[in-house]
């Protein structure tokens, strides 16, 4: 299945721009804030929450990182004029990261006490291993400057998460848990698909037990029902805890937890860099491609959505 994961992905660049569109249009929100906001409206309608990102190419110089900053701060105004429930997922690489840590905490701390003003929040994403540590000392800062409204994501891949919320839990923090996107070395990451998803359930009964918020971010069912027992014997109400999914990805999972009573944010990137950030994904995990195949050739390669 790999070799095919990843066939898939060297065609991906021939493949013309609107059949790419019309591929992740059920992913992507569109291009505009008003595209997110239509979307996320639709969402608040079924009772789900949303997590706005504003997808952006690399970024080379300050003035685009400052740009994304500009785009958010839009979308904060934007998400109060339409009264909607959303908060916001940045990744720093897009506010700056890789060009000058005190710039992106600039930018970053910007957005955040814009948030708090608001009454909203920032979650970082959490990019690939060259940025965990910057990307969890930037958010010590922020924390120990006082800021409460964001949060930061936790991948369970990676072999030293563990040790990362024991570090971490001096500060309570609000925590998505996910399996984590991007392709790790063996040194660093599981590779074997059950421990990365027994990493995961030992993850967030940690985070639970340290008192954290966490987001419960997967669509594997099986992590899904062990999120739910854990929430259940840890005592969780359905306000001090919360499930994520992405836009487009198993809907009627989501649907079937805000029916049984559970909290569900779902994760809505739009951007005029869809196409470049769609090929990009996809070529940095043959994985995915295979998933977004298989889906949209309405699962004609049988038994590639199990794992
Ligand atoms: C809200 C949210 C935020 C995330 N934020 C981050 C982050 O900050 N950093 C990070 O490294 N990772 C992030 N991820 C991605 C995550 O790490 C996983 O790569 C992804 O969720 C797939 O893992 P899974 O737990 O759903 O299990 P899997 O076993 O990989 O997936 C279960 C099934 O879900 C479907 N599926 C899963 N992902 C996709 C997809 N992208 N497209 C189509 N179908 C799919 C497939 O049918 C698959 O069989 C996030 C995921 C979510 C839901």
């Amino acid at each position: 299945m790999a070799l095919l994961d990843r066939a898939i992905v060297r065609t991906l660049p021939a493949v013309p721009k609107p059949i790419v569109r019309r591929i992740s249009e059920r992913y992507i929100a569109g291009t505009r804030v008003d595209d997110a906001c239509r979307v996320v409206e639709k969402l608040n309608a079924e009772g789900k929450m949303a997590t706005i990102d504003v997808l952006g190419e690399e970024i080379t110089t300050w003035e685009e990182a400052r740009h994304i900053g500009y785009q958010y701060e839009n979308v904060f105004r934007t998400i109060d004029e339409q009264n909607l429930d959303s908060n916001v997922s940045v990744k720093l690489t897009g506010l700056g990261l890789k060009l000058d840590h005190g710039l992106c905490r600039e930018i970053l701390e910007r957005l955040v006490r814009q948030a708090a003003e608001r009454g909203n929040f920032v979650r970082i994403d959490m990019e690939d291993s060259s940025c965990t540590d910057e990307t969890l000392a930037l958010y010590r800062e922020l924390r120990e400057a006082g800021l409460d409204n964001v949060g930061v994501v936790l991948q369970a891949c990676l072999r030293r998460t563990l040790a990362d919320i024991e570090t971490l839990a001096d500060l309570t923090p609000n925590v998505r848990l996910c399996k984590g996107i991007y392709v790790e070395p063996e040194e660093i990451a599981y590779q074997d698909f059950d421990e990365v998803r027994e990493n995961f359930v030992r993850a967030l009964d940690a985070l639970l037990r340290g008192g954290s918020y966490v987001g419960i971010a997967t669509h594997d069912e099986w992590l899904i029902e062990e999120g739910k027992r854990l929430v259940r014997e840890h005592g969780r109400l359905p306000a001090e805890y919360e499930f994520q999914m992405l836009l487009g990805v198993r809907p009627g999972h989501g649907d079937r937890l805000v029916a049984d009573g559970h909290r569900l944010r779902i994760y809505v990137p739009f951007g005029e860099e869809w196409y470049a950030y769609s090929l990009r994904r996809l070529q940095e995990n043959p994985k995915i491609a295979g998933y977004i195949a298989a889906d949209a050739l309405g699962r004609l390669l049988p038994g590639r959505n199990g794992r």
